[in-house]
């Protein structure tokens, strides 16, 4: 199994209450610092980590010596209350002896969900970032009511992920990832290591809706890589009570991998998306759409022909030969260029064009693909329209 964690470098991780909090014991020590060291090496490698960790009403339960048992909203806020300190205080100690910072957000569902107030939160982590510490996040449960509030910290998590353009959500919980049914009530459920996209299927073995008891349950785990994977962030789903629990991710212990779908989050990509005007068009065979489709650049060999005019850097076109479009990307070549190396196999693309050369026609940075184009433009355009009521407010008020 590979290391899941290669390649991401912003990377939020969403803890659940059962992994930090023990009922008798309170906070659990040891395995916070395990995670503190993982979180201390990778910072240290360059990667960014944004902890989206629940626990505050657990922990405030323990502290107040509250009784088992559902408790009331106030009671439960006044739980999250005293418990936050502690979690906060506990996450600031321990990346504190590694020369970290920790940052304590804590967000309500309209921080992430009305635009301006979800830019402000999102200037915060980024500046956090920037600053080399560690933000660590939950719901306000405090003045959070149950029907403005997430009540989940997978979901949570997710926007939070989608927020900081991160490229990788983890859910640590006591789970080891997506089995075909539920483990529990079907003991022939087999694991699923990969799930390319979340389809009806997939759902499905989240188990229905309704025998959903626990909040944070699978369904919402899948609630919650509907969002991260459909905002450009792979998810992963794992165990998370052994110590080192990042680590043993990149040592390949069970997980399951929710890959990104295709749909762009760059502001380069955007602007592709949103380019109306293209400067001519490539024809590609069958083997280049699966290339594309899966996330590879666009080569010479998979393109059948070249129309229009168009320099390099220009917005073209990708389509199958029948004019259906497949993508939208920027050409790496001039079209007189492209003519050339149409067709012709990466070794003999130098050749052809007499100077040292890639073989991507369109690079895979550079590239969107059709189905998103929508999705992106119809962002975009709601983007416009928020910014402009924005200013037209301003210059009233
Ligand atoms: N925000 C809650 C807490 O910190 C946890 C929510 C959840 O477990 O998903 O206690």
């Amino acid at each position: 199994m590979s290391n899941l964690l290669q390649g991401h470098r912003r990377i939020v991780v969403k803890i659940g209450s059962s992994l930090l909090v023990d009922r008798e014991r309170g906070m659990k020590r040891t395995w916070l610092e395990s995670l503190g060291e993982d979180i201390a090496r990778l910072t240290g490698g360059g990667r960014q980590i944004l902890v989206v960790s629940s626990g505050a009403i657990a922990m405030g339960r323990k502290l107040l010596k509250m009784p088992r048992g559902p408790l009331r909203l106030e009671e439960n806020q006044a739980a999250a209350a005293v418990g936050q300190i502690a979690l906060s205080r506990t996450y600031s100690e321990i990346l504190g002896r590694h020369g970290l910072e920790t940052g304590q957000v804590l967000l309500t569902i309209g921080d992430t969900e009305e635009r301006r107030r979800y830019l402000n939160a999102r200037a915060t982590l980024a500046t956090l970032l920037d600053m080399g510490a560690v933000p660590v996040i939950n719901e306000n449960d405090t003045v959070a009511t149950s029907e403005i509030r997430y009540g989940d910290n997978d979901r949570l998590a997710a926007r939070v992920a989608t927020m900081v353009d991160a490229d990788l959500l983890i859910l640590l919980s006591d789970v080891d990832g997506l089995y075909t049914a539920p483990p529990a009530e079907d003991p022939a459920a087999e694991h699923i290591p990969l799930v390319d996209s979340i389809t009806p299927e997939i759902e499905a073995m989240a188990g229905a809706a309704g025998s959903e008891l626990s909040r944070g349950g699978m369904k919402t785990k899948i609630d919650a890589g509907k969002i991260a994977t459909g905002s450009g962030t792979a998810m992963i789903i794992t165990a998370g009570q052994r110590l080192y629990p990042l680590s043993a991710i990149e040592r390949g212990e069970r997980a399951t991998m929710f890959l990104a779908s295709g749909t762009p989050r760059s502001a380069r990509k955007r602007w592709i998306a949103g380019h109306l005007q293209m400067a001519g068009a490539l024809v590609v065979d069958e083997g280049a759409v699966a290339a594309l489709t899966s996330g590879k650049s666009l080569l010479a060999a998979g393109v059948a022909s070249v129309h229009g005019v168009f320099s390099r850097g220009d917005p073209v076109l990708i389509t199958r030969a029948d004019g259906s479009e497949v993508a939208r990307g920027i050409a790496a070549y001039d079209a007189e260029d492209a003519r050339k190396i149409a067709g012709l196999r990466s070794s003999a693309v130098s050749a052809a064009l007499g100077y040292e050369a890639r073989a991507a026609m369109v690079h895979r940075d550079d590239l969107v693909l059709s189905h998103a184009v929508e999705a992106v433009a119809a962002e975009v355009a709601v983007m416009i329209a928020e910014e402009r009521e924005a200013a037209a407010g301003g210059a009233a008020g």
